[in-house]
């Protein structure tokens, strides 16, 4: 029987897709120093978040046929070095594309509504905190939606249904591809960036993608506008951020994912008022998190049995090698 490592427990469901078909081991906890030590016989490999998928990590493992992520977001493993040793790198997308979308529509209706303010007022027994008048209604606000991919049309979407006016920029996408009502689609970044109450990040992290968002387009947002990030951290200046915040260059932030996980237990983000944060839950509701799991099972099982995963960023070359021989 082949084995498989779990870089961490994953949920029951993908769990019964594995037991009986390969021999699984659970590493003590999702770091790559205790994932590496493991790997030495292990075909395959499932990853949640936490484990970063290293070169030194892909090189300790001589039998490694499989890397497979409970999600969709490959940017934790080293793809370039997989593919040169012929490893498969496959995730999941699909189950939590709606509820990452709800996820970031829900921080822009917080935002706007000041309900976490307003419910810490209202618990000090400050019930005049109504008279600040600070929630904001949506109708007619622009909504910029950065990256219109499977979770930004969906964003796109509901936000036309709150009567916003919904913008969105996407450099690989033509107006051809895109068939969302409402959508005002545009070529122009800044000027989206710069006349967007809400701008939401949906885009892949990437060597291109890393810091998208820093000081100079933090510079260009309205000081009245919010900023959602419920992709990844790293494609955010986080240092440039903090000080927009600070000096509320800009109004606040909706934040599900951070440069690192978790953060520092001092970091800036803790004392600020105007700054929702998530633990990068956008995709674990229990029903996502069980078919993320399955998926990435079952992905394991395939590549091993040799069969195509539901989603690999290099499954087409890695075959093509191994037939070049
Ligand atoms: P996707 O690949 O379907 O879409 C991404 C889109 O971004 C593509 O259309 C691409 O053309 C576009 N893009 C690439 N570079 C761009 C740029 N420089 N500017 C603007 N657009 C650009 O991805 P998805 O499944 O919609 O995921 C979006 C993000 O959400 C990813 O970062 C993913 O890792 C993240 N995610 C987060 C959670 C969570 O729990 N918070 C869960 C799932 C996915």
């Amino acid at each position: 029987m082949k084995k498989v490592l779990l870089a961490e427990p994953i949920d029951e469901a993908g769990m019964k897709v594995l037991q009986g078909k390969v021999d699984l081991m659970i590493s003590p906890d999702p770091s790559g120093e205790s994932v590496g030590r493991l790997l030495k016989e292990v075909h395959g490999l499932i990853v949640r978040t936490a484990t970063k998928v290293t070169r030194s990590i892909i090189e300790s493992a001589p039998h490694l046929e499989v890397i497979s992520r409970t999600g969709g977001g490959l940017d934790n493993v080293d793809v370039e070095t997989a593919t040169e040793r012929n490893v498969v790198v496959c995730g999941v997308k699909g189950p939590q594309d709606r509820f990452v979308a709800e996820h970031a529509v829900t921080l822009i209706m917080a935002l706007a509504k000041q309900i976490f303010y307003l419910n810490k007022e209202v618990r000090k027994g400050n019930f005049k905190s109504r008279y600040q008048y600070r929630p904001m209604g949506l109708i007619g606000k622009r909504v910029g939606v950065m990256g219109l991919g499977r979770i930004g049309t969906i964003v796109a979407e509901m936000c036309h249904h709150l009567g916003m006016e919904v913008w969105g920029y996407d450099p690989y996408l033509s107006s051809k591809d895109l068939h969302l009502p409402g959508l005002v689609f545009t070529k122009d970044r800044e000027e989206m960036i710069k006349t967007s109450d809400f701008l939401s990040m949906h885009v892949p992290l990437s060597n291109e993608t890393q810091g998208l968002i820093g000081r100079k387009e933090l510079s260009w947002m309205k000081p009245t506008a919010f900023l959602i990030n419920t992709s990844r951290g790293e494609i955010i200046d986080e240092p440039a951020l903090i000080e927009a915040l600070q000096q509320e260059k800009i109004a606040g932030a909706g934040l599900d994912v951070f440069a690192k996980e978790p953060p520092e237990a001092s970091h800036p983000f803790f004392q600020m008022e105007n700054v929702i944060l998530t633990p990068h839950t956008g995709a674990l509701t229990r029903d996502a998190v069980a078919q993320l799991a399955e998926g990435a099972a079952q992905n394991t099982i395939d590549v091993l049995e040799g069969r195509k995963p539901s989603y690999s960023l290099n499954w087409d070359e890695v075959l093509r090698k191994k037939t070049k021989g």
